[in-house]
């Protein structure tokens, strides 16, 4: 599979500082910031620093290092984040996914129940 990563992509205007962001946590890899039209009490997203396109262009190219910040950045804002009675962590990709933004990312929902994973 051919990855053409788009750099004009609203996520990587925020990494870039060209559109503000409220940022929950960051490290050399990863930024978590809320999205912007939550859909639970907390609604975060986790992205690489990387020019990653979708979890299986991150899965397959971002380096060991890459990989662990990311991750190490999902378990922080778990901890940050009222999340003891559970969440889901969602990965929408490319066009049956209904992904919007075509940079890697990784939704962080909870604060309440949040029903079935799929409808019927
Ligand atoms: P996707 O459909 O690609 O999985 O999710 C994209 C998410 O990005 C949506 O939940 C949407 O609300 C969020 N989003 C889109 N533009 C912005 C923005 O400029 N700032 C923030 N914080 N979130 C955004």
């Amino acid at each position: 599979m051919e990855y053409a990563y788009d750099d004009q992509n609203i996520f990587a205007k925020i990494l870039r500082g060209e559109i503000p962001n409220k940022t929950v946590y960051e490290n050399d890899h990863a930024l978590a910031f809320e999205d912007i039209a939550p859909q639970a009490p907390v609604h975060v997203l986790v992205i690489p620093k990387g020019p990653y396109m979708s979890l299986d262009h991150f899965a397959r190219d971002a380096s060991p290092e890459e990989q662990a910040g990311f991750f190490q950045a999902v378990a922080s804002v778990c901890e940050m984040s009222d999340l003891a009675e559970g969440f889901r962590g969602i990965s929408n990709t490319r066009a049956h996914g209904v992904q919007e933004v075509p940079h890697y990312h990784m939704h962080i929902l909870g604060g309440r129940p949040l029903g079935r994973m799929l409808q019927p």
